[in-house]
């Protein structure tokens, strides 16, 4: 029987055993008491996970990341009101067309592909703005933005701020609270370690208080107003019906929240997470120069931990992660219309980074399908470099400073 291949897209990814095991099994009611108690210690893990204050707000929705997304954009901006997104990439755009079509006049600070545009441009823009939206990590070119010195522009100019945390909770440092994020939305199929199924948004006290000044209601299903009741009643063991939660994926979403806080207090546990996921990255980045692969963000302090964006080399066409697929590694194709067809993606983020043995396997398959094409590449000095990185202690595993948890 052929081995099951390899899941290191970015996103779904591979999830723990645990809780494969927790989403098996009969469809729990929404209401059964297990159901509520798993809901109860989910949100409350949530703030944890995203380094969010008391007063922050976990909202759990059945939907997918695009669903959260458009959360954040109609519950915040009303038609007319200006909005800035920064965009880094085609997760970007498409925050900026869902503002585009709640009728927000919508101000895109853009850079070329693998590129942050620079924070003066931004805080240019940021003048009298309602709301200022970021992609934490752009998945369609890898780069990652500084959330901490976006959300301090905005509050300087009296804007909420929004990240785009899909391809980046639970992975790439982020500190909710300490940096006055209003809300940081995601989904459950990435660095989380659950199936697809949930919108995962936090949104903290002055987000809700923005929803209750909107002079245009956002659709029903989408409204914090709406979800509020449900969450906090979950929350307090008395839940009450909106519209149906995704059961299934409640108890898995507790058992993978718990698995990333395990062992250590919250802000340690984050700390040590953000810098697995470091780590992780460098050494695949290290394999990666070894093998003659160039990210497409242009520097180190721009290229996301949570995956790798790489433009094919001279000679190897989109057909190259088929051919890593046949050496039982699942890798992503390009995705930003300007890259397309010139680049490919390796995900790397989640309970994956506990097996290094998975993460040597990706590089082989990677490097063998390079040969393949008769690339001169030692895969066995790719695979060493990288093993040398992800077997070095972790670095930075505190967090409340600038820089902690970065790569080696
Ligand atoms: N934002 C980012 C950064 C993403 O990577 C994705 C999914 N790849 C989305 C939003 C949309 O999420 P979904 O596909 O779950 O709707």
């Amino acid at each position: 029987m052929n081995e099951r291949p390899l899941l290191m897209i970015p996103g779904p990814i591979e999830v723990s055993d645990a809780v494969v095991e927790a989403a098996a099994g009969p469809p729990p009611s929404h209401l059964a008491a297990d159901l509520v108690a798993d809901f109860a210690a989910a949100l409350r893990d949530m703030r944890h996970v995203w380094l969010a204050g008391p007063d922050a707000q976990p909202f759990v929705v059945a939907g997918s990341g695009t669903l959260a997304m458009e959360m954040a954009a109609t519950n915040l901006v009303d038609p007319g009101d200006v909005a800035v997104v920064v965009s880094t990439g085609w997760f970007s755009d498409r925050m900026a067309e869902m503002l585009r079509r709640r009728g927000a006049q919508v101000t895109e600070v853009r850079a070329p592909v693998g590129e942050v545009p620079p924070l003066e441009r931004v805080a240019e823009a940021a003048r009298g703005a309602r709301a200022l939206f970021a992609t934490h990590v752009d998945t369609s070119t890898g780069v990652r933005v500084d959330p901490q010195a976006l959300a301090a522009v905005a509050a300087e100019h009296g804007a909420l701020s929004v990240f785009d945390g899909v391809c980046a909770t639970a992975a790439e440092r982020f500190e909710m609270a300490a940096w006055g994020a209003d809300v940081y939305l995601s989904a459950s199929q990435k660095a989380i370690g659950l199936p697809a199924g949930l919108a995962l948004v936090v949104a903290g006290p002055r987000a809700l208080a923005a929803r209750q000044t909107l002079r245009t209601p956002p659709p029903l299903s989408l409204d914090f107003e709406q979800w509020l009741p449900v969450m906090r009643g979950y929350e307090a063991g008395t839940p009450t019906y909106f519209a149906t939660p995704a059961t299934t994926l409640v108890r898995p979403l507790r058992v993978a929240l718990a698995e990333i806080l395990a062992g250590a207090e919250p802000a340690a546990a984050m700390a040590a997470r953000f810098a697995l996921h470091a780590r992780a990255a460098a050494g695949f980045r290290a394999a990666w120069e070894v093998l003659g692969l160039r990210l497409v963000p242009r520097t180190a302090d721009v290229a996301a931990h949570t995956l790798s964006a790489l433009y094919l080399p001279d000679g190897v066409d989109a057909t190259l992660p088929g051919a890593i697929r046949e050496r039982g590694v699942v890798v992503a194709g390009g995705l930003h219309p300007e890259i397309r067809a010139r680049s490919f993606r390796v995900g790397h983020m989640g309970h994956v980074l506990n097996r290094p043995e998975a993460l040597a396997r990706t590089v082989a398959a990677v490097g063998g399908a390079l040969a393949d094409r008769g690339l001169q590449v030692d895969v066995e000095a790719a695979v060493a470099a990288a093993s040398a990185l992800w077997e070095a202690p972790l670095q930075g595993t505190t967090v409340g400073g600038r820089g902690s948890a970065e790569a080696p």
